[in-house]
């Protein structure tokens, strides 16, 4: 039998804004050592500024219009900032082809022409002959019928909530807060450092980071659990890996709420260490 206290954790839970699906993973949550986020609308707030656009044998005007077409069709957090910051609309009709390939970028056939938008990955596997970008940033590198076109740089901010809820983790004594993460090296490292965490993986694909939460696993006792914190684009594998996969409700997509263990009604970080609390104390409530 389910004792009471089960019930109450839940409910408790549930008006802070933190739905947990079962009692098993109230249970999980209070044996917590490692917390893993994602990087994009988790610790970030997922809205992307244009910061930088180089360009190379075209205008600036027509690169991003050349961006705007490739994301035009796309959910990502990377498409709708391209896509406001444009500020125009695209002639959806002239859409030829379409292909978003996860953790890479966006393939398009529009009106006669080829087109490619997305990160050094995606680059190197078109086979483009692309020049690195030096600023620190997201970039969206973009080729044109196979020619190099140049590449836009744009900034996400670290969500203010993130700052409190890592220092709080740690202070409650989680010995691991990890960040993994499909997007570059520079990018990952920064925030790593602004937010004290004490481990960061970069450049991985969705199925990478599954594979990063194995390695994580590897050596651990069962009563040494890990949470992974996703905003859902992509990350349904690596929340259903998860001892508690935590979904952020808001910006997340309808996958990563079906794949999460619990679901977070506000996208604040903040309530990963409340649900540790919350699992913690509702435990000694003795009935
Ligand atoms: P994160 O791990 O930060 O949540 P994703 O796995 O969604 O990021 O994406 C990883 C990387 O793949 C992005 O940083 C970007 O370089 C590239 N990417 C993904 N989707 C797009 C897109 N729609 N347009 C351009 N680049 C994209
Ligand atoms: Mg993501």
């Amino acid at each position: 039998s389910i004792p009471l206290s089960f019930f109450s954790g839940i409910g408790f839970a549930s008006k802070n804004g933190i739905l947990i699906k079962g009692s098993n993973y109230l249970e999980a949550l209070r044996s917590v050592d490692t917390v893993v986020f994602d990087k994009t609308g988790t610790l970030t707030k997922g809205v992307f500024n244009v910061t930088k656009i180089n360009s190379v044998g075209i205008s600036e005007e027509n690169l991003l219009e050349y961006a705007a077409v490739a994301e035009a069709n796309s959910n990502h957090p990377i498409a709708k900032s391209i896509l406001s910051y444009y500020n125009k609309s695209v002639d959806l009709e002239k859409i030829e082809s379409y292909e978003e390939i996860a953790a890479y970028g966006i393939k398009v056939g529009y009106n006669g022409e080829h087109i490619l938008a997305g990160n050094e990955k995606l680059m190197r596997k078109e086979n483009i002959f692309y020049s690195p970008a030096k600023e620190v940033g997201t970039v969206v590198y973009i080729a044109v019928n196979k020619v190099y076109r140049g590449y836009i740089v744009i900034s996400d901010e670290i969500k203010e909530d993130s700052i409190d809820a890592i220092k709080h983790l740690k202070s409650m004594g989680i010995k691991e807060v990890v960040m993994l993460t499909g997007d570059n090296e520079k990018v990952a490292n920064n925030i790593a450092s602004q937010l004290g965490l004490d481990k960061v993986y970069s450049n991985l694909l969705p199925n990478e980071k599954v594979d990063k939460l194995e390695e994580i696993y590897e050596g651990r006792t069962e009563k040494e659990k890990v949470i992974f914190v996703g905003d859902g684009i992509n990350d349904a594998p690596v929340l259903a890996r998860a001892d508690v996969g935590i979904a952020m409700g808001g910006l997340g997509s309808d996958a990563a709420i079906e794949a999460a263990d619990v679901v977070l009604m506000t996208d604040e970080p903040s309530k990963i260490s409340k649900a540790i609390e919350i699992a913690t104390k509702t435990n000694k409530i003795v009935w």
